[in-house]
């Protein structure tokens, strides 16, 4: 990565705001279901605490609209983090004024304080310049470890960045470098795997990798597309009739350039969008009129899988059928077990396709888990994400 990093600036003693992704799932009580987001950021916290750094959290939770809501407070956060890092990390209720600026003032080196939810304040979204300004008063370095707001600039991810010098956290910097390293410098073969619901929510992430893999494979609701493209009746399955169009031309476009296109075989199709809809397998020319597809066939399954046994880099996004039923969950499953198997580098990314491997019990057998699902997408799109563009290249 080109960008500087917090191992490559000095921050003992210093004051360092940390913008960190704790927007983590609530239940009714406000308990955290999944603190998967806080342990993914403990790594650069104790490093700034080692080092001896006055650590400033910064996050936003949910979507308070720019209104103060202990609906949407970090206090459970705070509560969280006092755990994991075994010391207390208390919670100020502001995250600019009077309130920010006293705390700070009494932080001592390798303490840690999480500010309230950036959010509260409609200036943060706006990017608003006197707030970023604000913010950024109280610290002599900021670091953006928030990886899964990287794509959209906001006071905490990108104005900031203009008042102090701004470096990328541990967490930032790993999900740049894998996926950046994956997508410019591949090991070969790169297969990449795109599913999910619909075609036009990827149609960017598929022309980005057209262009750099050597095989792409197609699967899930947006098949359908292709298959239509392909000239089969895909009956009541989930179809984009105006990107049918647009499939025909990523077919030609494939072979083009020479990338192989892999799309499925066979389906599992019911009469119904249910779990205990009967289902039955058929090869793709045979859906009928009143049957829709809901996952991919064994025969699919095991040619998809045959393709990425032999990658050296695999990038997926997107599941192969609607796997939270289990009925249509064994593509994504054998897929699953593909990717986790192959010998090369491995990467999920989409907030679906990383809870499929979670619920698959293969996560921690993937090279790497993507933390952003917006910022995932649009890194494979290939686009700048404002938040990594804002920070301070290396020399
Ligand atoms: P991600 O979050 O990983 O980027 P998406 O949000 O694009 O993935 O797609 C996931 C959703 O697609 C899941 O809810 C899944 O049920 C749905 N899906 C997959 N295959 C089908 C299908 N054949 N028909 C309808 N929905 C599908
Ligand atoms: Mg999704």
């Amino acid at each position: 990565m080109n960008k500087k990093s917090v191992n490559d600036v000095e921050v003992q003693g210093k004051r360092v705001l940390v913008r960190a992704d704790f927007n983590v799932p609530l239940d009714e009580q406000r308990q955290i279901t999944d603190d998967t987001r806080i342990r993914a950021s403990l790594p650069t916290i104790e490093y700034l605490v080692q080092q001896g750094a006055r650590v400033i959290l910064a996050s936003h939770l949910g979507r308070p609209k720019g209104q103060v809501n202990p609906k949407y407070s970090l206090d459970s956060v705070a509560q969280r983090l006092s755990e994991k890092l075994g010391q207390n990390v208390s919670l100020v209720g502001d995250c600019v004024g009077t309130v920010a600026a006293e705390a700070v003032s009494k932080l001592q080196d390798g303490q840690v304080l999480l500010l309230e939810n950036v959010r509260f304040h409609a200036e943060e979204e706006k990017n608003d310049p006197a707030f970023a300004r604000d913010m950024s008063a109280l610290a002599d370095l900021f670091v953006n470890d928030a990886f899964g707001t990287a794509h959209r600039a906001h006071a905490s991810t990108e104005g900031v960045t203009h008042y102090i010098p701004a470096v990328a956290g541990l967490l930032m910097q790993k999900e740049v470098e894998f996926m950046g390293n994956a997508l410019e410098r591949p090991e070969r073969p790169f297969v990449a795997i795109i599913g999910g619901a619909k075609v036009s929510d990827k149609i960017g992430v598929i022309e980005n990798l057209l262009a750099k893999v050597d095989a792409l494979i197609i699967g899930g609701g947006m098949a359908n597309t292709f298959l239509k493209a392909q000239g089969y009746n895909v009956g009541k399955s989930l179809l984009e009739e105006d990107k049918v169009d647009l499939a025909k031309q990523l077919i030609e476009k494939a072979k083009a350039k020479g990338v192989e296109l892999e799309l499925p075989i066979d389906v599992v199709v019911a009469k119904a969008f249910a779990a205990d809809a009967p289902h039955r397998t058929v090869s793709v020319s045979e859906i009928l009129d009143d049957e829709m597809a809901l996952d991919i066939g064994q025969a699919s399954a095991a040619k998809f899988e045959a393709r990425i046994s032999t990658a050296r880099t695999v990038i997926w996004n997107g599941p192969m059928g609607v796997f939270e039923m289990d009925a249509f969950a064994k593509g994504t499953e054998g897929v699953a077990q593909a990717v986790a198997s192959c010998g090369g580098i491995t990467i999920v990314g989409g907030g679906d396709s990383v809870a499929a491997v979670e619920k698959m019990g293969v996560a921690d057998r993937m090279t790497h888990i993507s933390t952003g699902g917006g910022a995932s997408l649009e890194f494979l799109e290939g686009k700048v994400l404002p938040g990594v563009a804002a920070l301070q290249d290396k020399a």
